[in-house]
Formats: C-alpha cells, sequence, structure tokens
C-alpha cells in the first residue's frame, strides 16, 4: 500500500484522492463481490460507499478467521455480577451465531427485517448482533438502562419482526428485571412484533405469552448443528440503525451501511488501534451504545482480535476488577470512558498496582471531554499512552484523535488531536456560515461531505430529518454539523468545547433534555419544566430539572417537595430508565423565557452552575430567573 509514514500527507490523500485511499483501504477486508464504484456522491448529502460490492459484516468478523485462527478466543464474556466468565473461540462463536441466526430465521426473520436487541451484557447479545449481520437483517440495538416508554418509541419506529431480550440485567449485585418492561413496552408500542425470543438466565421470573415468547435455550437445543451461510448484500444494505437522542423528543434512528461500516472500522483498527490479529480488545462500553457496537462487537472481530464483553461496575468486586481482567485475559487495548477513570481515581490507587498489566499497551478515552486531571492521573498511574477521542453516535468512529498507527503523535492535555483521515473537518462561524481558518477561533465543528464511510447513511425512514437537521444548520451551505463547538490551534490539534443545543452528556451518555422534559411533563402536577446539563465532578454533566407545578400549595413545605421529587424521579426511571433520571428536581414559579416564549435553557443552564447568565434584555421576565438563581444560592 502507498502510505507514507507522515500523518498529514495520509490525511491529506484521504481527501484529495478520496477514492484511491479508500479503494486501498477496501482491500482490508473481504468482498464476494469487490465494489464497481468507490464513492457515489451524485446525490449530496447522500454518500453510498464501495457500490456495486457485495459482502457481509458476520463473514468478515467471524468466518474469515476461521482459516488462521479458529481455536483462538474471540469472545470473552465477563460477568462480576453473576460471576461468570465464557470464552469462546472464533470456532465456538461461529457455531453460536449460526444457531442464533437459525432460530432468528425460524422465528420468521429474512433479509432486510429488523430485529431489535434489548439485552445486558451477556454472550447471546453478540450472538444475535452476528447472527442479524449474518443474514441481513438490521438489528436496532436498544440500551438495557432504557425503561418501557422509551423502548416502546424505538419498537414503533423500527418496526421489528422479532425482539430479543433476557430475563434481567443485573447491577450493583440487584437483579434488574427486563421482561417486565418490555411487557409494558409491547402494551404501550402500536406496532407489535411477531416473535420474542428471551434468554432465561435465571435472575427474574418471566411470565412467558403463548405463541409470541419463546424460549432461547429450546430453540438453541434445536438447531445445534446449524448451518446458515452468510447472505451476501450489497454494501450498501443496512447493517443495522442505532437511535440517539436529538433536539426533539423523538429519536433518531441512525443508520448505517455494511461495506462502508466495514471498511471504516477494518482501517481504524489498523490506523488509530494499532490493532493485530491475536490481541485483545477490552471496550468497558455497553452494547447499547456505538462504542459497544464499533469496539466491543465490530472492529475487534474484524481485525480477527478477542474482544472482552464485560458486565459489572468498575468497582465491584473492588476497583481492582478491570485489571484483574486484563492481567487474566493479557489485555492489549483498553478503550473507556473518562467518567469510569473518574470513579476509579476515588478509589484506593494500590488497585492499580495490584496485577501485573504490563501487557496492557494504550488506554483509549471517548465519549466527554477528557479533563486535565483525569488525563494526568490515569496516565501517571498506568504509564501507558492516554489517547482521547471524539465522535458521534452518527459517525461510527472517530473524527478526531491521533492516527498513531500513521505516525506517532504527541497528544495534548484539552485536546482529541487532529483530523482522522477521511474526516475533512471545518469550523464554522454559526451566524454567518463563514469558515474559520485562522488558528483559536471558535466554531461550530462540521464535516464537508461526502462523510467518510461508517457514517450513517440516513436517520431510518426519514431522509428529510436527516438533511434537515445535519446538513442544514449552518445559513448558506450543506454542511454536516456536529452541534459542538471547538476551536483548532496552529498545529492542527482541536479541542471540544461544548454541544451547541440541548443535547448533555451524563457519564458519557447522550441524552436529549427534551425527552426528559416531555416524560416529566406528562406527571399531572407539573404544568411546565425545563431540563438543563449542569456540570459534575465525576459524571461531566447531570440533568438538573426545574419545573412549575400547577398546583403551588403541593411544594409549599419541604415534605410535599420531597414527595413530588420523588414521584417525578420513578416516573422518570420507569418510563426512560434511571439514566436520564435528573440529579435533582428544583420547583419554581416561573421559568425563564424570550418574549416569543421560548426557554432559555442556556441561561438557566448558567445560572445553574453559578456562572454569569450573560444578557438579560431578551428574558420576557428577568425576575423568573433571579428568583431561581436566589434559590440556588
Ligand atoms: P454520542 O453520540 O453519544 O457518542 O455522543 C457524542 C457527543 O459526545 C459529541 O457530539 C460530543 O458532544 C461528546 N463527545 C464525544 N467524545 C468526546 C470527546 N473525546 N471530547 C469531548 N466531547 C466528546
Amino acid at each position: 500500500m502507498a502510505e507514507s509514514a507522515d500523518y498529514e500527507s495520509f490525511y491529506r490523500r484521504s481527501i484529495d484522492q478520496r477514492d484511491d485511499f479508500w479503494a486501498e483501504q477496501a482491500q482490508l477486508i473481504e468482498w464476494q463481490t469487490p465494489p464497481q464504484r468507490i464513492c457515489d456522491y451524485d446525490n449530496p448529502p447522500f454518500a453510498k460507499w464501495f457500490v456495486g460490492g457485495t459482502t457481509n459484516l458476520c463473514h468478515n468478523a467471524v468466518d474469515r478467521h476461521l482459516r488462521e485462527r479458529a481455536e483462538q478466543n474471540a469472545l470473552i464474556a465477563l460477568s462480576s455480577e453473576t460471576d461468570t466468565e465464557q470464552v469462546y473461540s472464533f470456532a465456538q462463536l461461529h457455531q453460536e451465531v449460526q444457531r442464533m441466526a437459525a432460530v432468528l430465521q425460524a422465528l420468521g426473520v429474512k433479509q432486510g427485517d429488523r430485529v431489535l436487541i434489548y439485552m445486558p451484557m451477556i454472550a447471546e447479545a453478540a450472538f444475535a448482533m452476528l447472527a442479524c449481520a449474518r443474514i441481513g437483517a438490521i438489528h436496532s440495538v436498544v440500551f438495557g438502562g432504557f425503561a418501557s416508554s422509551s423502548l416502546a418509541t424505538r419498537i414503533e419506529d423500527a418496526e421489528p419482526v422479532a425482539i430479543v431480550s433476557a430475563d434481567a440485567g443485573s447491577r450493583g449485585g440487584k437483579g434488574v428485571p427486563y421482561k417486565p418492561l418490555l411487557d409494558e413496552a409491547l402494551e404501550l408500542s402500536k406496532y407489535k412484533p411477531a416473535a420474542v425470543l428471551m434468554v432465561d438466565r435465571g435472575l427474574a421470573p418471566m411470565a412467558m405469552r403463548e405463541g409470541r415468547d419463546h424460549d432461547w435455550a429450546t430453540l438453541r437445543a434445536r438447531h445445534m448443528d446449524a448451518q446458515v451461510p452468510c447472505v451476501w448484500v450489497d454494501s450498501t444494505h443496512p447493517s443495522y440503525t442505532l437511535y440517539t437522542s436529538g433536539t426533539t423528543g423523538k429519536p433518531k434512528g441512525v443508520q448505517r451501511d455494511t461495506g462502508g461500516y466495514a471498511v471504516a472500522l477494518a482501517a481504524s483498527m489498523k490506523h488509530i488501534f494499532q490493532a493485530q490479529a491475536g490481541q485483545t480488545y477490552f471496550s468497558t462500553s455497553d452494547i447499547g451504545w456505538v462504542v459497544g457496537h464499533s469496539y466491543i462487537i465490530y472492529g475487534p472481530l474484524l481485525a480477527g482480535m478477542a474482544t472482552v464483553m464485560y458486565e459489572g461496575l468498575p468497582t465491584r468486586p473492588d476497583a481492582g476488577v478491570w485489571w484483574s481482567i486484563v492481567a487474566k485475559y493479557q489485555v492489549t487495548h483498553m478503550f473507556s470512558a473518562p467518567t469510569a477513570v473518574r470513579v476509579l481515581k476515588k478509589q484506593d490507587p494500590a488497585y492499580l498496582k495490584k496485577y501485573d498489566i504490563s501487557c496492557l499497551k494504550t488506554l483509549w478515552l471517548a465519549g466527554e471531554p477528557l479533563d486535565e486531571p483525569t488525563a494526568q492521573w490515569i496516565s501517571d498511574a498506568l504509564q501507558i499512552p492516554i489517547v482521547d477521542n471524539y465522535w458521534q453516535t452518527e459517525t461510527g468512529w472517530p473524527i478526531l484523535t491521533l492516527c498513531n498507527g500513521v505516525q506517532q503523535q504527541p497528544s495534548r492535555f484539552g485536546s482529541p488531536g487532529k483530523a482522522v483521515y477521511g474526516f475533512d473537518v471545518r469550523l464554522i462561524d454559526e451566524s454567518t456560515g463563514q469558515e474559520l481558518t485562522e488558528p483559536n477561533q471558535k466554531g461550530v465543528v462540521a464535516i464537508e461531505g461526502p462523510l467518510p464511510p461508517g457514517c450513517l447513511q440516513t436517520v431510518w425512514r426519514d431522509d428529510e430529518r436527516f438533511v434537515d437537521t445535519y446538513w442544514k444548520s449552518i445559513p448558506g451551505r450543506l454542511i454536516y454539523s456536529t452541534f459542538d463547538w471547538g476551536i483548532r490551534d496552529a498545529d492542527g490539534y482541536y479541542f471540544i468545547l461544548g454541544r451547541t443545543d440541548d443535547v448533555i452528556n451524563v457519564a458519557g451518555h447522550r441524552l436529549g433534555t427534551r425527552e426528559i422534559e416531555e416524560c416529566i411533563a406528562g406527571h399531572s402536577s407539573v404544568a411546565e419544566v425545563a431540563v438543563v446539563g449542569v456540570a459534575d465532578a465525576v459524571k461531566g454533566q447531570v440533568a438538573m430539572a426545574f419545573a412549575v407545578v400547577r398546583d403551588a400549595t403541593a411544594v409549599q413545605d419541604e415534605a410535599g417537595r420531597k414527595q413530588l421529587e420523588a414521584e417525578i424521579m420513578k416516573r422518570v426511571d420507569g418510563q426512560m430508565g434511571a439514566v436520564a433520571r435528573p440529579a435533582r428536581i428544583h420547583f419554581v414559579a416561573l421559568l425563564p423565557k424570550t418574549r416569543s416564549g421560548k426557554l432559555l435553557r442556556r441561561a438557566l443552564q448558567a445560572v445553574a452552575e453559578r456562572r454569569d447568565p450573560g444578557d438579560l434584555t431578551t428574558i420576557e421576565d428577568p425576575g423568573a430567573l433571579l428568583a431561581i438563581r436566589d434559590m440556588l444560592g
């Protein structure tokens, strides 16, 4: 391959000779039919990658490795919650995936059908994802921490033929039943799937509905010797949808292709992660998030690595649990989020010295800003490179980082790094749409089309929303907005300065404040509510709600406030899941609004963070904001 050791020219080539560059990267995966055209951008902003090529994600993640590493570890499923360890070689994974594929087919799943996966971090979740890829079905994983109403919205949007779930997850040693939430979601949803496949872990009783609900163990036993060939699909065939929060209450189904995604991930394993087949990758994320898709399941397996799937907290049974996994399974690559590191930082540092973790080469952190004290602490503790990387559910792989597989580059505290090859990153002045070319100017981080392979093709069944949401926010130009503020220094290092919209980031999890507001507003005592993200030392941000009640006497005294707060929290837990629960609910008389009635979330956030809310002249009634400031003290 005509690769240069110099990152700058590698990057330039990815932009200036885009098709040649990506044609080379496409050789990192196996195709049934090679692509005829590398990028079709005839209808911007819709990009089609590797047109005419046919391939299969499961073939590339599993089957292709049978030739050289059938007996090597592929999937290491560990749970400190149930104290179990299951290790599958590529050959065993291949078998399990075929069993799952056969079961899904028996339940009526065909190419192009959706399968919704609502599961804890267990091996069967990986089998289900890979089985879908194998038969050309489109999976849609919903994070297990989401509750019934969030799940119902996603079921209605995805219209899955089948749902794969489990009796329960477990957190902090306590079982978290999934089936009752799933049943409630299925009641709520106008769309009803034909089949539900349940994995019974023996953690919680399940009420099985005759004709609809099926037991995985029973069906698996019927398909022990199943041989289900990979279905060769077009490169542009959707591999999955993954819902993410935006500025409206309705989550967006990010739709990803097959060939572009496979190539993008395989290339990232080489150029970003410096991966080699036979090594072991441990990402502490969850399959419900994009990191789980790209760097628990597909990326490491595409590279022929073993991947660790871990159910449990970083602190249980003690704060050494991650490092014991690293030592035991000789983990070489680790991927986590700053918030988890901040949790560990509060624990006894002796845990870091308890195990021999000299096998670990690099720790990548993503999902939220990496603050300097956290980066410094973990870098001192581990004595290995800590690499920040910035991306989104929409892109599927990093936009900004240091591509040390191409050229080693020094990191800079506070910066996730430089633009990654393939991403034509620009900084744009929000109001004029002009590009900011001087160093250290603050603008919206935007990406010139076409987006590179692996990024979202569209919003599931809503091309218009894809174009309107992402490509039309900058006046006068068709350019993809990340909705993040950023600056770039004179050496091309970017710094991310927070969101431009109402999306918040709690412990690396992206949540739309509107969704939480809609849920709280559904409580009969609440007249109006605003939710904002407030800085938090451990979680990065937490949600804080400001509610106006219908009857002020209900919150007159402390007992009344406490009771209503608890009721609202319970409602959020029950409908959206504990992940969305606000840290506090403050009851206020009025919310700050503009004269046109628009909620001023940014001013509210400033006050909640004890910052200057800035210009109050646009506020209809500045007294509303001042009263909240006084209340917060
Ligand atoms: P998600 O789609 O859930 O991965 O969230 C993406 C958002 O998380 C981005 O738009 C950023 O606001 C934030 N984010 C992700 N990674 C980083 C990072 N390394 N530094 C700063 N912010 C980040």
